[in-house]
Order: structure tokens, then C-alpha cells, then sequence
């Protein structure tokens, strides 16, 4: 864990209604302004969308 969170702890600015608290925010990490949604990614789900993250975790452990 460098510099980061372990996978499958979600991030400390998620909310519970799932929304980020830092959207629109100056200190919103780069990163995540940067990431640009694909079909691949998220699919027609939230759960096709964790089956891919969870893919892409075991895949880069
Ligand atoms: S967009 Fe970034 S800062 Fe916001 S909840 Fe997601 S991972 Fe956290």
C-alpha cells in the first residue's frame, strides 16, 4: 500500500449515498478527475462495474 488504500476499502471521501465529497472540489485527487467512464468499466450495472474492478484488482496484485 504505497501512498494509497488497500483494494476493497472504498475511499474515505465516498459518501454513503455513493457520491464523491470532493466532486467539483479543487482537492479532488487528479486522478479522479481524469478518469473518463468507459462502457467497458462500468457496463449496464453497478454490479457488472465491481465485477470489473474486482477483475482489474486480481489482476494487478
Ligand atoms: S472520485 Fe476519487 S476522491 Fe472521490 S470518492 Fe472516488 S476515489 Fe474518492
Amino acid at each position: 500500500m504505497a501512498g494509497g488504500k488497500p483494494a476493497g476499502i472504498p475511499c474515505v471521501q465516498l459518501l454513503p449515498d455513493l457520491r464523491c465529497a470532493l466532486f467539483g472540489q479543487p482537492s479532488r485527487p487528479a486522478v479522479c478527475a481524469s478518469l473518463r467512464p468507459t462502457e467497458e468499466m462500468c457496463g449496464d450495472s453497478r454490479e457488472y462495474a465491481l465485477r470489473w474492478l474486482a477483475a482489474l484488482e486480481a489482476d494487478t496484485r
